[in-house]
């Protein structure tokens, strides 16, 4: 048993007063360390992903747009995703840390994983780099492992509160991935994909798992759609490895959504998929970093993911729950999204 973790926090790769900073990853260490948990776990040093592996998953537009922008001294890739002139290097390593990991865990050599990368990946479509995200660091790995390894049936989860728009277009039309996202839906929340018609393509369809949701859902609700929706969903498509897009702007204290999950409902989601990857594919699980912008939540999920991964029940919550009472009835929409993916 040995949980991998892998730490590429980019330091170079900053912007003052954007929300995706380097910051980030200083507040995560900070605590990792203050806590003692680096000891319990293996940790691998990031490398840097080889632009073929990055062409498994983008068009080569994408790669030379990011790299032209650092070369040139950095700016804006669009008006949300800014590049410095590290920028491209540190989204190579940060594909590269993650895909290094996921052969890691897919081959055996370690029983599961977190990494921490920066810039995140899951807005990142084929074509274009978005939303704070240059590659799409979970695809990227997700490719490289069916190309490598027996890991052929692949599941992602995609826990961050916003759409993992870049992941759906990247496999929309790969049965070979099941793609479960959870997100805040509605006018105006960013980036505005994500309805549960969105299905897939062709032999792909329902291979796309979208379950949108509305603002205001907290720990009750996110744990109902573990066990009714993810939970059953996973049974059933029996993955040979689970890949978590882990995203922490779902707490109720995070600045760019509106969701009331606390620190202490995510613990719980991170446990249920350990879990899930125990019944389903002994345990080959990976957390991939997504958002999560409030620093002190962040560095509290990461801790309490870890401590997931290694077996310990433990949970750290120095927030606690939502002040906000009553939360909106998921009963509905829950039974939907059974009869569309067939899981009743
Ligand atoms: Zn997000």
């Amino acid at each position: 048993m040995s949980t991998l973790f892998s730490f590429a926090p980019a330091y170079e790769h900053n912007l003052i007063g954007h929300p995706e900073h380097a910051g980030r990853g200083k507040a995560v260490m900070d605590l990792l360390t203050s806590q003692q948990v680096l000891a319990d776990l293996a940790l691998v040093d990031p490398v840097m992903a080889t632009p073929e592996q990055v062409r498994r998953a983008h068009a080569q537009n994408v790669i030379e747009r990011a790299q032209q922008i650092s070369l040139r001294g950095g700016g804006q890739i669009d008006a949300d995703t800014y590049a410095t002139d590290a920028s491209y290097d540190l989204a190579m390593v940060a594909a590269g840390a993650t895909t290094n990991a996921a052969l890691a865990v897919a081959n055996g050599e370690h029983t599961n994983g977190y990494v921490f990368v920066r810039p995140p990946g899951h807005h990142a479509e084929y074509s274009r780099s978005m939303g704070f995200c240059l590659f799409n660091n979970i695809a990227v790995a997700a490719k490289e492992v069916q190309a490598k390894t027996n890991c052929k049936r692949l599941m992602i989860v995609d826990i961050d509160v916003h759409h993992g728009n870049g992941t759906q277009d990247i496999f929309y039309g790969d049965d070979s991935v099941l793609f479960i996202s959870t997100h805040q839906f509605g006018s105006f929340f960013y980036p505005g994909t994500g309805a549960a018609h969105e299905l897939g393509q062709d032999a792909a369809s329902g291979f796309n798992f979208n379950v949108p949701i509305v603002a205001g859902v907290g720990d009750a609700g996110y744990l109902s759609i573990m066990d009714q929706l993810i939970a059953p969903a996973a049974q059933k498509f029996k993955p040979d490895m689970i890949l978590i897009s882990a995203g922490f702007d779902a707490h109720w204290q995070d600045p760019l959504a509106s969701m009331e999950l606390s620190l202490t409902g995510y613990a719980q989601l991170a446990q249920k998929l350990v879990s899930i990857a125990q019944e389903t594919c002994e345990g080959r699980i990976l957390f991939v970093q997504e958002g999560g912008y409030m620093l002190d939540v962040l560095s509290h999920a990461v801790l309490n993911c870890l401590n997931g991964l290694l077996g310990n029940d433990k949970i750290v919550d120095p927030f606690g729950l939502s002040p906000v009472k009553g939360s909106p009835d998921l009963v509905k929409m829950i039974k939907e999204l059974q009869v569309l993916h067939l899981l009743k």
